[in-house]
């Protein structure tokens, strides 16, 4: 599998209860590390782009308005399978069907409002790191002393 970068999005429910350092820890705690991080209240416009892929989905106008409804926090993680990793962490995107333990099994209260996003694999990990972040933004630890 070898080493990865995936995007991961703290949601503004999860930002809402104090969540942010919690969500970080569980992921860190798992092994993967935090390589870019920022704070942002997403633009209508944004979100729309962002969640492009759902356009035609019922549940669109919803999730957008969601994730323009407070701040989010938006990360890189880096490590071995960092993608699989991050979504197994996050949990099912039910918190219903999430497994205990997981990020959206303890702190999501619906599958509209679950606390986090990760991508979905390499292409879309790539493509929402480009998305959101520049080269200079990152400092990726891939040839780093592990410190
Ligand atoms: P994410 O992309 O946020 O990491 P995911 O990959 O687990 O979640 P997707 O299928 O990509 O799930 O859906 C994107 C987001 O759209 C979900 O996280 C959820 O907030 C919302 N969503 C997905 N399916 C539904 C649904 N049936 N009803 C309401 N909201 C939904
Ligand atoms: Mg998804």
């Amino acid at each position: 599998m070898g080493k990865e970068q995936t995007l991961l999005i703290v949601k503004p429910d999860a930002v809402r209860k104090n969540l942010i350092g919690e969500v970080l820890a569980r992921l860190e705690k798992g092994g993967l590390k935090v390589v870019a991080s920022k704070m942002v209240h997403l633009k209508e416009k944004e979100a729309e782009e962002f969640y492009a892929i759902h356009r035609e989905r019922p549940f669109y106008r919803d999730l957008v308005n969601f994730m323009i409804s407070g701040p989010v926090v938006i990360s890189i993680l880096e490590g071995e399978g960092a993608i699989a990793k991050n979504r197994e962490i996050m949990g099912a995107t039910n918190p219903k069907e999430a497994a205990p333990g997981t990020i959206r099994a303890d702190f999501a209260d619906s599958i509209d409002e679950n606390a986090v996003h990760g991508s979905d694999g390499p292409d879309t990990a790539r493509t929402e790191i480009a998305f959101f972040f520049t080269p200079q933004e990152i400092c990726p630890r891939l040839k780093a002393r592990d410190y």
